[in-house]
């Protein structure tokens, strides 16, 4: 990606903060932060924080990416639909702009700076340091895992549970996401192992009868003061939700675990040689009043009669007032979206039946009219990326104009070509 672009030795810029990678500290109006090199890994944020107590709120559901990379995207996990994606909680940034300048920018300074490169693909700046928010850290969490058969049914329950989302509120869940089961690959897969092997043979059954499960899965977070009450509270939010009787999953976990899900099944895969294949990963985002279109038009008739799907497909809401309009990172217009992932791994001899089902995907959803964003947005035309951004490519082009003119920064996202360039 680094191709006619730039490549920064990130440690020197740490001589900035004193050779510091990661720094905690609290200010009156803000409160408790993390002072952090674009470079640190999510995991080892996480680790240096808690050892004050503390860690952030928002996460991606795998650790080992830097918060240089999430913080271009948006950093979604099962958390954005309470306290939004990593962007939303970013106090204030070093970078370094395509000019050559170190700039610092906060909501305070430099706004239009901190705005676009907050979900800006690396066009802007580089991020040298972020100051990620933090709050007190729960030591542990009730997970839970609930199924249905039904998609009306498995939405309007998300959509519910997403509805109480106050960031101060103690009755809201932690945690929310979903996930398809399908007769393709193995019910436990490298997310997590979650179910108990003896109920295996009922939920394959399950999936036999039905072709498609659609797995519910909820987090509350838990520490010594209320631990009493956290089963209470759980049964409280759950109450009345029309999961299949009979198939509610429970674990109970440590909070670094819980986080660390995807760790384990990662070294699973590392040791059988299956983590470092062609990855044709499909997600965007899809507006709620158009997610039921996407499930009979996609889930039960392009992935069921293609069959190849190996790896897990995510779908889940989250809240549009959770994020900052603002900034670069592009979503659809309505109050609740969704994000649909399809993580896909492949052979290095078949990725390309995955890379025609995506195309079918893309193509189905146009035809319908099903206004979809690509979330991680794989774009190769100055007319798709102008669809991508929609209202906000002209910003965006404004923004590449007066930070990086010369558009030296991170070429590989194929956003801008040379004749653009000249015209600025
Ligand atoms: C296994 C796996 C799981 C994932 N899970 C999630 C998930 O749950 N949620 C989610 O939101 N995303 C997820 N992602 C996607 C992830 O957010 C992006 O791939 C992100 O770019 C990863 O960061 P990185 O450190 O690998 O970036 P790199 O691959 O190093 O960089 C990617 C691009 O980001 C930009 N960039 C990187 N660092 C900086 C910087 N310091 N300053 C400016 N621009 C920069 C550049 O354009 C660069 O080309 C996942 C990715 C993987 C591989």
């Amino acid at each position: 990606m680094a191709r006619e672009g730039v490549v920064v030795d990130m440690a020197t810029l740490r001589k900035q903060r004193n050779g510091v990678a990661i720094n905690v500290s609290k200010d009156p109006l803000i409160g408790h932060y993390a002072d952090v090199g674009g470079e640190q890994l999510w995991i080892d944020v996480l680790h240096s924080t808690l050892e004050h107590g503390l860690a952030p709120v928002s996460w991606t559901d795998y650790l080992y990416l830097t918060v240089g990379g999430t913080l271009s995207n948006a950093g979604i996990s099962g958390q954005s639909f309470r306290y939004g994606p990593q962007i939303s909680n970013v106090h204030e940034m070093d970078v370094i702009t395509g000019k050559g300048e170190f700039v610092t920018c906060s909501w305070q300074k430099n706004l239009e700076l901190f705005h676009a490169v907050l979900g800006g693909l690396g066009q802007f700046g580089v991020i040298a340091r972020a100051r990620i928010a933090l709050e007190p850290a729960p030591k542990r969490v009730k997970w839970v895992r609930l199924l249905y058969s039904d998609f009306s049914a498995f939405t309007k329950d998300q959509e519910r549970l997403i509805s109480i989302n106050g960031r101060k509120q103690k009755t809201a869940l932690d945690f929310l996401e979903g996930i398809l089961l399908m007769n393709q690959g193995p019910i436990n897969n490298w997310r997590s192992s979650f179910f108990p092997i003896s109920d295996h043979p009922r939920i394959a059954s399950l999936i036999t009868q039905h072709s498609i499960i659609y797995c519910l899965e909820v987090a509350k977070y838990y520490d010594d003061q209320t631990e009493k009450n956290v089963d209470k509270e759980i049964k409280v939010l759950l109450q009345g939700l029309v999961y299949i009787p009979g198939f509610y999953y429970e674990k109970n976990v440590s909070y670094v675990e819980f986080l660390n899900r995807v760790r384990s099944g990662e070294l699973k895969l590392q040791s059988q040689g299956l983590w470092d294949v062609p990855h044709p990963w499909l997600n965007f985002f899809i507006p709620k009043s158009q997610i039921l279109d996407f499930d009979s038009g996609v889930f039960r008739d392009i992935v069921l009669k293609r069959n190849i799907s190996s790896g897990p497909v995510l779908v889940y809401p989250m809240n549009r007032n959770k994020w900052d309009d603002r900034m670069s990172a592009s979503i659809p217009e309505e109050d609740v979206f969704y994000t649909v992932g399809f993580l896909h791994s492949s052979g290095f001899d078949n990725w390309k039946e995955y890379d025609a089902q995506n195309r079918e995907i893309l193509e189905f959803c146009s035809d319908a009219g099903i206004e979809v964003k690509q979330y991680l947005p794989n774009h190769t035309t100055q007319e798709d990326w102008s669809n991508h951004f929609g209202a906000k490519w002209v910003t965006f082009l404004e923004r590449k104009r007066q930070f990086d003119p010369r558009m030296i920064l991170s070429p590989g996202q194929k956003i801008f070509d040379k004749q653009l360039q000249q015209a600025f």
